[in-house]
């Protein structure tokens, strides 16, 4: 047995503190945002509406919630002026808090969200001529300590909830002003072809926020069934991408369970580099992820799986690298592509950014032996929005604070 078997565990799978999925508001009532259809009907019936009516009103309230983006009741036309009312009483459509919204200067846009108990996360929209991407945020912080990304520079605080997850993707939507102005009907007739036509920006959706979404994967399903559901918000999962850093035990069950394209973060092609620099290596090594990989779901040449590879000078860019990549994706017989990421650097990370030279070398072997590896350009550097870069202004703030603080209550001279 290899001996990393007896090493720590990098990050964990257990349980980690979790939010409960209906979360008690001080006034009492029920937020409904990341509930499915069937949970709505049962607090419809909770609260005391009787079979018949709960179903009616539960799929009447899911469209309006989820495909039309409504959070007023008093603008859900199709049900009764009557009742209306009585579920205002009850219940509300939350969206998370807003806490600060950035520009880049190339349009990426930043927002900085808040959870009801207090904790800051960030979504980031990218724009370019052909797609619109949303990166969402699968957790606050991470546990996986990944040593090139800002956000695993934060302690794990807490899974998001299904609610916090779709929640971005739904703000998204209002800050876009892309709710399907359609028909009442229900989705059937209503494809993502409409949808496109309709001019939307938000195209493509990212697991790629903060957080390792194959550790909160219960939550992470629960949200994308809302994203995908023709019904809700009516994304193809082929417009959906979720990246993780190598939680073999869970891959499988995310390709069957949710269906989305896998993005991996390999980001080296030995051990000891992909112990230091991906950590979890140390417990799922690299034969082991890329077995993974063969085996997921779903994936063909329609439906290639991403490698994401971070350029760090000298430690992971060399011309011997490029090749054992290449090496290790054909022996897996792999559908691959490999996206290949410019290191945005912050303040205090270990590495610096590969040479443009050496980055068009490293590509320049790969896609020599068939397979894609473009260059990704950096997005949203300007705004701490780029790739691994994501960490909350509030615990930037919040040391900035603590600082001014300590300079305050020095004596005056
Ligand atoms: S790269 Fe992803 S998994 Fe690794 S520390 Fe950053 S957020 Fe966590």
């Amino acid at each position: 047995m290899a001996d990393t078997a007896l090493m720590p565990i990098p990050g964990q799978v257990d349980p980690v503190p979790v939010a409960r999925d209906i979360t008690p508001r001080a006034d009492g009532r029920v937020d409904l945002l990341g509930l499915p259809k069937a949970r709505i009907r049962e607090l419809f019936a909770e609260a005391g509406l009787d079979a018949k009516q709960a179903k009616l009103r539960a799929k009447q309230v899911y469209h309006w919630l989820y495909h039309r983006g409504v959070t007023e009741f008093a603008a859900m036309t199709d049900i009764s002026k009557t009742m209306r009312p009585w579920l205002e009483q009850r219940f509300v459509v939350g969206r998370p808090k807003v806490v600060e919204a950035q520009h880049s200067s190339d349009g990426t846009r930043k927002w900085l969200l808040q959870t009801e108990d207090g904790h800051d996360y960030e979504m980031v929209f990218i724009p370019d001529e052909t797609r619109g991407t949303l990166c969402v945020s699968s957790q606050v912080g991470c546990t996986l300590n990944c040593t090139f990304c800002h956000t695993g520079t934060m302690r794990l605080v807490r899974n998001l909830t299904p609610g916090e997850i779709v929640g971005q993707v739904m703000l998204a939507r209002d800050a876009l002003g892309e709710w399907p102005k359609g028909k009442m009907d229900f989705a059937d007739d209503e494809s993502e072809t409409e949808y496109r036509a309709d001019g939307r920006l938000l195209t493509n959706i990212v697991m790629m926020g903060m957080g390792e979404p194959l550790y909160n994967f219960d939550h992470v399903r629960d949200a994308l069934r809302l994203v995908m559901d023709g019904e809700g918000l009516a994304l193809s999962k082929r417009r959906i991408t979720l990246s993780t850093s190598g939680v073999v035990p869970m891959m499988a069950r995310c390709g069957e369970e949710i269906g989305v394209n896998l993005a991996v973060s390999l980001h080296a092609t030995n051990k000891p580099v992909r112990d230091e620099i991906v950590p979890i290596n140390r417990k799922y090594g690299i034969e082991e992820l890329l077995e993974a990989c063969a085996a997921y779901p779903g994936a063909s040449n329609a439906r290639r799986i991403t490698f994401e590879y971070v350029m760090l000078k000298a430690k992971n860019d060399s011309d011997e690298d490029a090749r054992e990549l290449v090496r290790l994706l054909k022996k897996y017989d792999l559908p691959a592509k490999v996206n290949l990421i410019p290191f945005n650097p912050w303040d205090g990370a270990a590495y610096e950014c590969s040479d443009p030279d050496r980055i068009r070398a490293f590509s320049n072997i790969i896609f020599e032996s068939g397979i894609s590896a473009p260059v990704r350009t950096p997005r949203g550097r300007d705004i701490e929005a780029a790739c691994g870069q994501l960490k909350t202004a509030a615990e930037k703030k919040s040391r900035a604070q603590l600082d001014r603080e300590a300079a305050e209550s020095q004596p005056a001279v």
